[in-house]
């Protein structure tokens, strides 16, 4: 029997602005089928405007889709009653390209990340709530005892590491990561990378990787799909797509590359 997929997306599209008039609407997504299962890194790949952000929207639910059927863990989240939305926020979590953009710059370090603990784990006391802040702090591989520190106080490497302890806090099946790396300094990016390397080995999470990077995807992605102007143009093993792509736009981002 094979296992129900955590995120399926079948035929979604987007579009912006007036749905009525023809001439003046901009496609962002067409016709996208894209499947997440339980347990597999999934890389999105495409260059800037190809639509990633918007399918990662949609797939956090942060954003609405025009068309098609999104169904998560089997269930078409347009049928969410309020508690099962609830539950959705704690079950998956996403980092954003810009970690300065998703820490509130007026809470500390540790308020920002016992702030999902409070809502989805309101089992744990206070005291267990800093104690887990302090041990995700660590995992990471920022000080325990900078939980009472404020954003700014930190460097743009630390600041997505802040934001990747936060998302980890609620214990996510699906973490979300929408070109994490993006905004770093390159020197910055191959140490935050290894952190994801060393989550996905220790934890138990699905992680959908969207870059724009095709040596980040080959290294840590099980699967890729590739975005051009809000299509999905080719999908398959991240070492199949990535060493032999079937198709043109594919072969010249590799080629790009080299
Ligand atoms: P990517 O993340 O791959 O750079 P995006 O998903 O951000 O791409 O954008 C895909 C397309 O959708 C782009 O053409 C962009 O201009 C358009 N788009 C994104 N957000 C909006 C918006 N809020 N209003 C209008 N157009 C948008
Ligand atoms: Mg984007």
């Amino acid at each position: 029997m094979t296992e129900t997929p955590l995120v399926t997306l079948e035929g979604v599209g987007k579009t912006f602005g007036k749905q009525l008039l023809v001439q003046s609407r901009s496609f962002a997504l067409s016709d996208v089928n894209l499947v997440v299962n339980r347990g597999e890194v999934v890389g999105i790949l495409g260059e800037s405007g190809s639509g990633k952000s918007t399918v990662a929207n949609i797939i956090t639910r942060l954003a609405s889709y025009t068309a098609g059927t999104y169904r998560y863990d089997g269930r078409d989240v347009a049928g969410f009653a309020k508690s099962d939305a609830f539950g959705f926020k704690a079950r998956v979590q996403i980092v954003f390209q810009d970690p300065f953009g998703s820490l509130n710059p007026r809470a500390t370090v540790g308020a920002s990340i016992m702030e999902g603990l409070a809502l989805h784990k309101p089992e744990l006391t206070k005291a267990q709530r800093q104690t887990r802040a302090a041990q995700l702090l660590e995992e990471v591989g920022l000080p325990a005892d900078c939980s009472d520190r404020y954003p700014h106080e930190f460097s743009g490497g630390q600041r997505q590491r802040i934001a990747i302890a936060r998302a980890i806090a609620v214990e996510p099946e699906l973490l979300v990561c929408d070109e994490p790396l993006s905004s770093l300094d390159v020197s910055i990016q191959a140490q935050v990378l290894e952190l994801f390397v060393k989550l996905i080995r220790e934890r138990d999470l699905t992680i959908i990787f969207i870059s724009h990077d095709v040596n980040v995807v080959r290294l840590i992605c099980d699967r890729v799909y590739v975005m051009n102007q809000g299509r999905i143009v080719e999908e398959g093993t991240a070492r199949d797509v990535l060493t032999n792509p079937q198709n043109e736009y594919t072969a010249r981002l590799l080629a790009a590359v080299y």
